[in-house]
Formats: structure tokens, sequence, C-alpha cells
């Protein structure tokens, strides 16, 4: 027996025409993993589900039959670092890791997920064709359009794909340099046909998605995650979870309702996902529905939690259905800092939810935070430990934790033009301190992998040979260093794409990606924290 005789599946897969695409898609971490992202599931019920498409799945650990002639090979890629496994996959598959050494034996590499959508270039190489965006339509026309020119030559087909909006064609794009060292000068198409701009697709029905495939061997064991909303409306300065998903969508709530019935045949247990699932306009009249005695043994876990939406009400609903602490992002313990990241939250609203969380019954409450923030000073995080000590004391008993993050600069936020300050790590040092003195248990994100994420967020098509060389020394901290050092002279230092504080003229990596705001706005935004 298999994992994936393990499955149980919500959707119908059909039957093949004769004909079908033979197709694989990937994840490129292991099956537990993969398995337990949503994004990931819906894609491969998609394909599963049209009859013009043979899918196959294949994960770093497992997968199924595979096609031996396979003509489109797909990747869903949900954090940046994978990107080695993606190497290492396409060299299982004896596929040329550059798109450019491709020929036409070789399936179309594609690639979607927040990562590429986000900030594809520096991992533009590898991929023939890039879906920007919400994969609802744009997976349809991509298979549409590749239908259409199936049986033309690479190049003919590429160009082809590049007019059906959301798809990009890395390969199809020149990028210039003022100096190799220096910023980008300028992106643009090798011909008149192609567009200058390619704009990320938006999925704007009133129903989000739902688990395909539940299974006991996902990293979240017997999970039906049902997306509630989309996108958050607070629109905090540095976050892309919000910025590059604009605008917040709601699910209706009769399909809400309707998917979670659904789910509720074949397990117990329901995450209910979202940037921002508590702001549901309905969320109140949803936990009622899940209040009924009917559904007193389901076991639900929410993805987050607005602040100051945390009532005794939720709490209590959370703490009978099996879960024991919750999260809420705050960001920093400064009134001044949480302004200027236009974080609506005041100090007492965080008092509250504390309060509301030991009343209701929970055992414990997570805060996250965040350091290096743009425009802080060492007062401000004397404030955090000060917000922290204050909790302790009007909570006493409900177990605390800080969990604390360094600055990433993320494109297509106001906050992409910033950069990582290095005083971070000194300040999560101070908190470390500080707050274990108060008996008080604080979780930081190593600052070195921090920077790391900067690079990758902020990086542009010169870092493909520095990540190739990473991966080849062995994928640590240490192997970004020696690839760099090895690389000097060739490609700009890591200053320039993690610290360095970027003009607002300069053309960015993503210049020729269309996000949900213009770039006016972004900058009206940076300039008014
Ligand atoms: S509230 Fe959370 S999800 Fe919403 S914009 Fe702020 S950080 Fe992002």
């Amino acid at each position: 027996m298999t994992v994936f005789d393990l499955e149980k599946l919500l959707f119908t897969p059909v039957a093949k025409d004769t004909n079908a695409i033979p197709t694989i898609f990937a994840f490129p971490n292991e099956y537990s993993v993969g398995i337990t992202s949503l994004g990931y599931q819906i894609v491969w019920a998609t394909l599963a589900s049209r009859p013009d498409v043979e899918v196959s799945r294949l994960f770093t650990d497992i997968h199924e039959s595979l096609p031996r002639q396979p003509e489109l090979l797909g990747f869903s890629f949900s954090w940046e670092l994978d990107y080695v496994n993606i190497l290492t996959l396409l060299e299982f598959l004896e596929i040329p890791q550059d798109s450019n050494q491709r020929d036409n034996h070789h399936p179309l590499v594609f690639g979607g997920g927040p990562v590429l959508t986000a900030n594809p270039e520096p991992f533009a190489d590898f991929f023939d064709v890039i879906l920007l965006g919400d994969g609802e339509n744009l997976l349809h026309s991509f298979i549409d359009g590749y239908r259409e020119i199936r049986d033309a030559d690479r190049k003919t087909q590429l160009k082809f794909l590049a007019g059906i909006p959301g798809i990009y064609v890395p390969s199809l794009y020149e990028v210039t340099y003022h100096s190799l060292y220096g910023e980008i000068k300028s992106i643009v198409p090798l011909d008149d046909r192609i567009p200058p701009l390619i704009e990320k697709q938006t999925y704007r029905g009133n129903t989000l998605s739902a688990s395909t495939v539940v299974t006991p061997k996902s990293a979240w064991e017997n999970i039906y995650m049902v997306e509630v909303v989309r996108s958050c409306p607070e629109m905090c300065r540095f976050c892309l979870a919000s910025y590059l998903t604009l605008p917040f969508r709601t699910a209706d709530l009769s399909s809400l309702i309707a998917s979670i019935d659904r789910g509720l045949q074949v397990t117990d247990r329901i995450g209910l996902l979202g940037a921002s699932v508590t702001q549901h306009p309905e969320f109140e009249t949803l936990l009622d529905y899940l209040g009924q005695s009917q559904y007193q043994d389901v076991r639900l876990s929410i993805a987050s939690v607005r602040t100051n939406t945390l009532t005794e009400k939720l709490a209590a609903t959370l703490a009978q259905r099996g879960t024991k602490s919750i999260t809420i992002a705050v960001e920093s313990g400064s009134e001044k800092i949480r302004q200027s990241i236009n974080k609506k939250l005041t100090q007492d609203e965080i008092i509250t939810a504390a309060i509301n969380a030991k009343s209701g019954g929970l055992k414990g409450i997570k805060l996250y935070g965040m350091v290096g923030l743009p425009g802080e000073d060492d007062g401000d995080i004397e404030q955090t430990v000060q917000m922290m000590k204050e909790i302790k004391k009007v909570a006493p008993g409900l177990r605390l934790t800080l969990g604390c993050s360094t600055f990433v600069p993320k494109s297509h936020t106001p906050f992409q033009w910033f950069g990582v300050q290095s005083v971070a790590e000194k300040r999560l040092k101070y908190l470390e301190k500080q707050l274990r003195q108060q008996g008080i248990e604080f979780r930081p994100e190593s600052y070195n992998w921090s920077v790391i994420q900067a690079l990758i967020s902020r990086g542009d098509r010169r870092l493909t040979p520095l990540l190739k060389l990473t991966r080849s020394y062995g994928d640590s901290l240490g192997s970004y260093k020696r690839a760099f050092k090895e690389l000097k002279g060739q490609i700009p230092g890591l200053d320039f794409y993690v610290h360095q504080d970027w003009q607002f003229t300069q053309v960015l990596p993503w210049s020729h990606l269309k996000g949900p705001l213009p770039q006016e706005t972004l900058v009206k935004h940076a300039r008014i924290s």
C-alpha cells in the first residue's frame, strides 16, 4: 500500500481522452508538505478533472507512475528555498535546468504559486512558462492555449503562450543593466508581438477553494481546508499576503457551509484558511453555525485571527474544538511603528485579546512580531518588551510566547524599496535576553536566513549562477557565502540586494510584472509611512 492509497478524494478524476496530454505536476518537497498545500491540491484536481490531461504527481520522496514522454511538467512553488528541489527533480527527470538548453523533445516546464507570482526573476531561467496570479481561470487558459499549438515547435509554442494574459515566458524578455554590479536598466520583450507588461490574474468568483484530498499523511493529519477569505484589507505596508493578492475577497457563506459539510463527510478536522479569516463579514454567523450540537466533535483550526477580532466567544469556540493556543500578529509593541506600518491596532486591543484568550479557556497565546522595520529604533524594541510584561501581568497563567522575525522587503509592497537593517540581529538578541528573564518564551526566526530570503525576494536574473553554485556547495548558509565569494566581480554583492534602500525611480526586477496596485500608489503608501 502506498500513501496514495490512503487518500480520500473530494472530486472524481475523469476518464481520459486517448490523446490526453501526458503531464507531471510536481511539488518540490516531500509528499507530506506538498499535499498540505491547498494550492497544489487544487491545481492537481483541476488537471485530473480534465479529460484532455493525463496527470501524474511527483514529490521529492515519492511519485505516481510517470509518463515516459511528458509534454508538460509543472511545479507548485510556495517556499523560495525549495528551488534546490526543483533543480534536483529536473535532474531526476533528465531535463536540462536552463530553459535555453531544452529542445522540442523536452516538456514545457511551467510553474506557479506565491514565490513565482511575487518575484520569479531569480528562477526565471529554470522555467519555460510562469503562470502569474490566481490559478482558477489561468490554468484552463494555459492548457487550452497549449492544445492549440501542441504540435508546433517549441519557439512557436512559447511565443503563442506569451500572448495569453497572465502567462509570462521569461526567455522572451531581455534584461539589461547599468553596470555589472548596478541597477537594472531595462526589461523589454524581444519582439513587439510580446506584451511589455504581464498582468497578474485575479479570480473574482465568490466560491473560494477547499481541499480536494484528505489524508492522514499530510502535515496536518486528515485536515480538510476551506479558504474563507483571499487577501487582506488591512494593507500593512510590508505585507505580501495583502498587497500581492488584492482585492480582499470573501467566500459566499452558503458555499462555505456547503463546503465544510462536504469535508465533514470524510474527516472531523476543519481548517479555516486565509490571511485574515476573522474579517469575513459573516464570520460570527459561521461561528454560530459551527457551534451547533451536531458539530461538537469537529476539531477546528483557524489560520489567522486579527487581534481585535479575538473575542471571548471565539476563544471559547476554539478551546471547545481542540485548539489550545492562538497566534496573533502584532508586529511591534511600539505604537509609533504600528502606525508607520499601517497596523491599525492599539495597545488596549492587544491586551484585551490576551484577556479574552484566557477567559475563553485557551491555554496559550503566541504573539508574532518583527524587528528591523523601517524607522525602528532601540526605544521601539523596549516597548515590545514592556508590552509582553504587561500581557503577562493581566493574563497570568496563560502560556505566553513571542515569535519574531526580521523585516524582509517583499515585491509589490510599499516596503519593497527598504533594505534589511543589520541592527535587527542585535535587536533579536536583546529581546531574547529581556524576555527570558521574565519567563516569557521567545522564538526568533534566524536572522541569517532572513537575509537569504531578502536576497531571493529582491533578486534578479544575475542570481541564477549563485543559486546553482550554492546548491552544489550543500545549500547551507555557508554555501551562499562561498558562492558569493566565488562569483565576486561577476554579480552584485549581497549588500546591493539585501541591505541597500532602493530608489523609487529604480527599475525593479519585477517592473514588467503588473501587480494589483500601480507603482505610484505603492510609492505614496511608502512615503506616508
Ligand atoms: S493584518 Fe496581517 S495579513 Fe493583513 S495586511 Fe496586516 S500583516 Fe498582512
